[in-house]
């Protein structure tokens, strides 16, 4: 039997959001050459300049949910594999979002 049009997609996206069930905080890894792109970036003023690289306090992150389709330190960071989600900090996407609001009271 055929597949109806676009199933191929759907699946596709689908099996994607299974995927995404994981998210965490983002950390900042070792390479990072203290270039400071990232630090005006996030929504939450989660980045601060670190000694000697810059740090993400992941009580402030969220993944940029709510803000971003991605996260925008991950984005806008020249080097690869420095953006890179935290295994220590692993949360829901309702625990994100619950973040944002208690960061962001007024919307
Ligand atoms: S992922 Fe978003 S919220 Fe988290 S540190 Fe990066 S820019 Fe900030
Ligand atoms: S953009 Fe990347 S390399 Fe630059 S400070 Fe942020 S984490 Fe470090």
């Amino acid at each position: 039997m055929e597949s109806a049009p676009g199933a191929g997609l759907r699946r596709l996206i689908a099996s994607k959001e299974m995927v995404k069930e994981a998210w965490m905080s983002i950390m900042i890894a070792d390479n990072c050459i203290s270039c400071g792109a990232c630090l005006p970036e996030c929504p939450n003023d989660a980045i601060s300049e670190g000694d000697p690289i810059y740090v993400i306090d992941p009580d402030l992150c969220t993944e940029c949910i709510g803000f971003h389709d991605e996260p925008q330190c991950a984005a806008v960071c020249p080097i690869d594999e420095c953006c890179i989600p935290d295994p220590n900090y692993v949360e829901t996407k309702e625990q994100l979002l619950a973040k944002k609001d208690r960061i962001h009271p007024n919307g």
